[in-house]
């Protein structure tokens, strides 16, 4: 396991913001997880940081990052089950799936995640979500430090959320995914063409982190902003994105504060217009 001290995090949060940690952690494997939260609770998780805004610019304590290192997929051709562990890109599982003909998980292509933060944030599109193919979950119970599987139903999936945005004392350690069989030509069509719609609408030449707001009932965020007039507003580095408004990027070194500033100056404003409470998707560290 790789362990470092006084550790960047400028390549590990989407939004590019500068911030370090007094020491950084890199699990390899279930075991290493265990021990790691049998010596102490007191870690700040990251998966692959693309949900994250850091706040601030140094944390006097120790985070565990599991993107890119704990990351292993497997299939079981017979069931049509890929397993994932909780650093493996999504992206990884859907490139498994199409690889063996198999349908469903295709809309989670173009979404930047760990598989457990793609579980915790029930990520999705239009086109699906995670509760939609999510089989079972393994994960380490803080409470009593014992390591339990849930099945779909016990998860409480809702819109972007799940029972472990409320209970934050479950680690997610691997993910087991139920697909169908497809034809792989279709399959790849329809990775190919989400990406394309989404990359054509969607600000990616600035470091951001995906919709920073939930969408309200029977409205949607990025035209209400832009009927305020809020497209292009500004703090500091973090700007409303001029390209789609449901996005804030990072366009000149934006600080954590920036864009906080810029989400406060946004609920405010659709408050007293619309009196709608809008609530941030994005988890504040
Ligand atoms: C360009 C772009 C487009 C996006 N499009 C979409 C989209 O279409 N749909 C969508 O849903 N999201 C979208 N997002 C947001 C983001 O991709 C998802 O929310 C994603 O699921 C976050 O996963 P992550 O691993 O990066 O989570 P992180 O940001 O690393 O973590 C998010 C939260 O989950 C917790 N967490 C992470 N791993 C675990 C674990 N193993 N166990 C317990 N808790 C854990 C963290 O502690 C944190 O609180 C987009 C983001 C970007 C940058």
């Amino acid at each position: 396991m790789r362990v470092y001290n006084n550790f960047d995090l400028v390549n590990y949060n989407s939004y590019r913001v500068n911030s370090k940690c007094k020491k950084a952690y890199f699990p390899e494997s279930e075991e290493d997880v265990v021990a790691l939260y049998k010596s102490t609770k007191d870690f700040v998780l990251l998966g692959s940081g693309h949900n994250t805004i850091l706040s601030k610019p140094y944390y006097n304590t120790s985070f565990l990052v599991f993107n890119g290192n704990f990351n292993a997929v497997a299939i079981n051709e017979s069931e049509n089950v890929i397993s994932a562990e909780a650093g493996a890109s999504i992206l990884e599982v859907s490139e498994t799936a199409e690889k063996h003909n198999l349908t469903g998980v295709e809309f989670y292509y173009d979404i930047p995640s760990s598989v457990g933060g793609a579980v915790v944030m029930n990520a999705g599109t239009k086109e699906g979500e995670t509760k939609n193919i999510l089989k079972k979950v393994r994960y380490l119970d803080l409470t009593d430090m014992l390591v339990k599987e849930k099945v779909n139903e016990e998860l409480g999936f809702e819109y972007r959320n799940s029972m472990f945005q409320k209970q934050n004392d479950k680690i997610i350690l691997k993910a087991w995914f139920q697909l169908t069989q497809g034809n792989r030509l279709e399959i790849r069509k329809i990775m190919d063409e989400s990406k394309a719609r989404r990359w054509s609408k969607q600000p990616r030449e600035y470091p951001n982190s995906g919709s920073v707001f939930k969408r309200p009932p029977g409205k949607f965020v990025g035209p209400m902003l832009d009927e305020l007039g809020l497209k292009g507003f500004t703090i500091g580095g973090a700007q409303i994105s001029k390209k789609h408004s449901g996005f804030i990027v990072n366009v000149d070194n934006a600080t954590g504060n920036d864009i906080l500033s810029v989400i406060d100056h946004v609920k405010t404003k659709v408050k007293e217009v619309f009196n709608i409470d809008l609530e941030v998707e994005q988890r504040i560290i």
